[in-house]
């Protein structure tokens, strides 16, 4: 694990910042990272399933971004079919395992379901759909069979979301796939990004090896395109390209900086990956900077490693937080402080963080002003979650981009006849794993009704 406060040698000197492994026992730290959502057992499953009212034209069908059939999978939970249910969510929605744990289904499927009113609560299709999927992966269970080969060959590079998705309905029509993936492992942001307490028990891998059980994919890990390999080489090899790239960079917070301040993605990435979180340097309080989602998995489980003190800083509105309402609730709930209306106009300290100084915002006619009002709140670490930006490099300038993505049509294929792209990277998208998903889905069809031309 990459030593991410290099400067905080023993913490013996006065000022030196509060940052240290351990603040939590082992048991505490457990209970802190247990299941976000535990699963449902069969007798809550079927009375939450007799819940649902079938509607016709489902709403919560409509709001999935895969277009999953709610009402059907749900019926078959009812009539203890979970293998057909498993079929009716998967066949749609690849990563179907992953999404019951980490949708946001609050502004999805379950806002739109009808029995969510002021009297009622939506059904719990998250919740439901976890119910019907666990059981294919704890089994291992294959549901979909390769095609028969083509002879066509695709390159995907990318094994996140987008990319695993593609990959996985091109090898159902029977072309091979290599995926290109610049990490070790695969599972994108599914492995080093979400949130540790959406995922225990190492679930990412789990789908990711069932994914790859359907054969035909072969996978090279450590291999980055703009490295290793170009675009130029893989459209002269391949017949297609895919690109699930991701965001690989970091905003800039736009004041300078000093040891201390960290990427909140790095840290997540070491969260996710150490085997014993106790291990891991804790900062007394923590300042985040940011309004997403990434603001608010780095805040919450920073209380859950014992944080002191977390306080969220947010230049924007609650109603503008990319974090979900439940999501803010869940960082509150979690002891975070939510600060609204405030940017960071300077990080004070002595080679090392000790304090960022805000200043109050509003908006007039659409844009963000500053107020004059200043106020400073003191930090032993801050992590910047002010988004994430395409790496373009690797694409050697041969795509059409717009605002730093990649331009895509409605069949995800971009400005090159033979490349096709989904995920984060490309624009337009709301960045999130179902509709990373639906992209690799959309343009492994597309992709395999151009190479059947
Ligand atoms: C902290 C955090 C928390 C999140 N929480 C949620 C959540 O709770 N729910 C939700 O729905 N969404 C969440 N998201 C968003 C979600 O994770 C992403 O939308 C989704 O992972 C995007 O999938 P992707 O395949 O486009 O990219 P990624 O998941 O980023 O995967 C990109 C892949 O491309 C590879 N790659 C990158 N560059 C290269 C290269 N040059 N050559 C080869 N390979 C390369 C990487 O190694 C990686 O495997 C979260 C995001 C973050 C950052
Ligand atoms: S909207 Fe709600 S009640 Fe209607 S089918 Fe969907 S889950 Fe069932």
């Amino acid at each position: 694990m990459p030593n991410l406060f290099p400067s905080t040698g023993s913490g013996m000197s006065k000022n030196a910042p509060d940052i240290r492994p351990g603040r939590l026992s082992r048991e505490e730290i457990d209970a802190n990272f247990g299941d976000l959502h535990p699963p449902l057992d069969r007798p809550e499953a079927l009375i939450e399933a007799d819940r649902c009212y079938f509607c016709y034209d489902a709403p919560c069908t409509t709001a999935c971004p895969t277009g999953i059939d709610i009402p059907g999978f749900i019926q078959k939970i009812r009539s203890d079919n979970l293998r057909g249910s498993a079929n009716t969510i998967l066949s749609e929605n690849i990563m179907g395992g992953m999404c019951a744990r980490v949708c946001p289904t609050e502004v999805l499927c379950e806002e739109a379901c009808v029995r969510n009113t002021h009297e009622d609560k939506p059904v719990e299709i998250g919740l439901l759909q976890r119910y019907a999927t666990d059981p294919i992966f704890d089994a291992g269970t294959e549901l979909f069979e390769r095609g028969a080969t083509t002879g066509k060959r695709v390159a995907v590079v990318g094994g996140g979301p987008a990319g695993l998705a593609c990959a996985h309905r091109l090898a159902m029509h029977g072309h091979d796939v290599v995926v290109f993936n610049r990490d070790t492992k695969l599972g994108g942001l599914n492995e080093y990004g979400i949130a540790a307490y959406k995922t225990v028990d190492e679930f990412a891998q789990k789908e990711v090896d069932w994914i790859l059980s359907i054969g035909g994919i072969e996978v090279r890990n450590g291999v980055a395109l703009g490295e290793d390999v170009t675009l130029a080489e893989l459209r002269e090899d391949y017949d297609a390209v895919f690109l699930g790239l991701g965001l690989g960079a970091v905003n800039d917070l736009g004041v300078e900086t000093l040891p201390g301040v960290l990427n909140a993605i790095d840290y997540i990435a070491d969260l996710r990956q150490t085997d014993d979180k106790t291990v891991l340097p804790v900062g007394k309080r923590v300042v985040v900077i940011g309004g997403g989602m990434t603001a608010i998995d780095i805040a919450v489980q920073s209380r859950r490693l014992g944080a002191g003190r977390v306080d969220i800083v947010y230049r924007r509105g609650p109603e503008h937080m990319g974090a979900s309402r439940f999501e803010q609730e869940l960082a509150q709930t979690n002891g975070v402080r939510i600060h609204y209306w405030a940017q960071p106009i300077a990080v004070q300290g002595d080679g090392h963080v000790s304090a960022v100084e805000f200043e109050r915002t509003r908006i007039e006619n659409g844009k963000l002003l500053r107020t004059g009002g200043f106020f400073t709140m003191e930090a032993d670490v801050v992590f910047k979650a002010i988004g994430q930006a395409l790496v373009d490099e690797p694409l050697s300038n041969a795509l059409e981009l717009d605002h730093g993505r990649i331009v895509v049509d409605d069949q995800q294929k971009t400005s090159l006849d033979d490349v096709w792209a989904g995920g984060d990277c490309v624009r337009g998208g709301d960045d999130l794993t179902v509709s990373a998903v639906q992209h690799g889905k959309v343009a492994a069809e597309s992709i395999n009704r151009h190479l059947a031309a």
